[in-house]
């Protein structure tokens, strides 16, 4: 059995972390997709989908279960979205998400849903974590230390300060 798990992941974080390893403990493969992987470099989207790959892979090394990394491009028509994922994906049974709209265009499908739990969701969300760092206050505790490794790799926290600023 595999399951589909999706978001933006800007950056991955411990709640991302969380619920994986339960999808871990129910699924034989994971696939996990990166949405808007075609957006970097602005404030609510600052890493690439390389980059996002990189951050999920090694945080995941551990995990003790297959998974798939795979980049997937906004489509802009909600309508033809999930043919547009299944296409880029290999096959699932299930999708783990807990977005309405996603809940929504899967159940439409035919595709099985499963909502997950948030786990400290005020401290643990991308969005957080973002305005954290260009606070300047400490967002480390927030991700799985191989992603603090690699945002340190690619001075992503001075990327979201200057793409933060105006001319
Ligand atoms: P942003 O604030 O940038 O939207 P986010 O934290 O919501 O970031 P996404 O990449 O948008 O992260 O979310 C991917 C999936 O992870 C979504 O289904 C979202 O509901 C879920 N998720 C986000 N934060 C948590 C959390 N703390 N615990 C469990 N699931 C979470
Ligand atoms: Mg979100």
């Amino acid at each position: 059995k595999r399951g589909f798990y999706i978001g933006r992941f800007q950056p991955y974080h411990n709640g991302h972390q969380a619920v994986l390893e339960g999808i871990a403990e129910e699924v034989d493969e994971i696939i996990i997709g990166v949405g808007s992987a075609q957006l970097s470099h602005d404030m609510q989207n600052p890493f690439t989908a390389g980059e996002r790959v990189l951050m999920i892979t090694r945080a995941l090394e551990e995990i003790g279960c297959p998974f798939y990394v795979i980049p997937i491009e906004d489509l802009r028509r909600n309508a033809l979205w999930v043919a547009h994922v299944t296409s880029m994906t290999p096959p699932f049974d299930i999708c783990y998400t807990s977005n309405p709209l996603v809940i929504q265009l899967f159940r439409e499908a035919s595709i099985s849903i499963k909502s997950p739990p948030m786990y400290l969701r005020e401290t643990l969300s991308g969005t957080a974590i973002r305005q954290k760092m260009l606070l300047g206050e400490e967002w480390e505790q927030c991700v799985p230390p191989a992603v603090v490794e690699v945002i340190l790799e690619i001075d992503g926290v001075s990327r979201l300060r200057t793409i933060s600023e105006t001319d």
